[in-house]
């Protein structure tokens, strides 16, 4: 499915210049050529990215962009004739993404949207929930459940077992004291209690190890801490 591009422009011939290279590139482009019909269709249409004049009939491009904000994240591209309007952007903090000065090459400005539409993707996905289940070796800790599974047969941990388990795996092959430890999950800056922590590591492994004695995910370090195994 082809890009979906708005672009508000009250001179024509740019606007379809515009159309034209973008369309060439494989995108959908829709032109308004009025500031009051072009907020409307900017905030009940879905775009992928708005190309957005300054100076525009009826209602400019600085309102738009503002109310398109307050309702949507689609990436906006402000383009405008003059380099005080540039300032202005930056200082009303409008939340446009991206500005272009006229006159600009329409090949620019094709580059200018394929840039911000890639950079966006990256944002939408890195901002996604990342996937909360930690696995290694048949062991399954799902963090939002916080459960865990070994070869499927769920272990129950207590929450502080689980608590330790969870932070060795997500740092594997990292070795810590039994102090960092403590400090980690107990979060106390107590240094008399670390015994808590071979505890509670005897009684993961009972949990979780094949045999206790030569245990495959979380590995005694002598005279140093531990480790879980990769
Ligand atoms: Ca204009």
């Amino acid at each position: 499915m082809s890009k979906k591009i708005l672009i508000i422009e009250d001179e024509l011939a740019i606007a379809e210049l515009e159309k034209d290279y973008l369309e060439v590139d494989g995108y959908e482009v829709k032109i308004e050529v009025s500031g009051d019909t072009g907020m409307e269709t900017a905030l009940n249409e879905d775009f992928n990215l708005i190309i957005l004049d300054i100076m525009l009939p009826e209602v400019d491009g600085f309102e738009i962009c503002r109310q398109v904000r307050a309702k949507k994240d689609t990436p906006v591209l402000m383009v405008s004739a003059k380099k005080d309007d540039i300032d202005k952007i930056r200082g009303l903090g409008l939340g446009a993404d991206d500005y272009i000065t006229k006159p600009f090459s329409p090949s620019e400005l094709v580059a200018r949207v394929n840039a911000h539409l890639a950079r966006y993707e990256r944002l939408v996905k890195s901002g996604q929930p990342q996937n909360q289940i930690v696995e290694i070796r048949g062991l399954k800790i799902d963090k939002d459940a916080r459960r865990v599974f070994l070869n499927g047969e769920e272990k129950i941990l207590t929450t502080k077992e689980f608590d330790l388990l969870t932070f060795l795996a997500e740092h594997p092959n990292k070795v810590f004291s039994k102090e960092e430890l403590f400090k980690k999950i107990w979060d106390m800056d107590s240094v008399g209690e670390i015994a808590t922590v071979t505890v509670h590591i005897k009684k993961i492994r009972e949990k979780i190890e094949y045999s206790t004695s030569k245990p495959q995910y979380i590995e005694t370090i002598w005279g140093v801490g531990y480790r879980f195994k990769v």
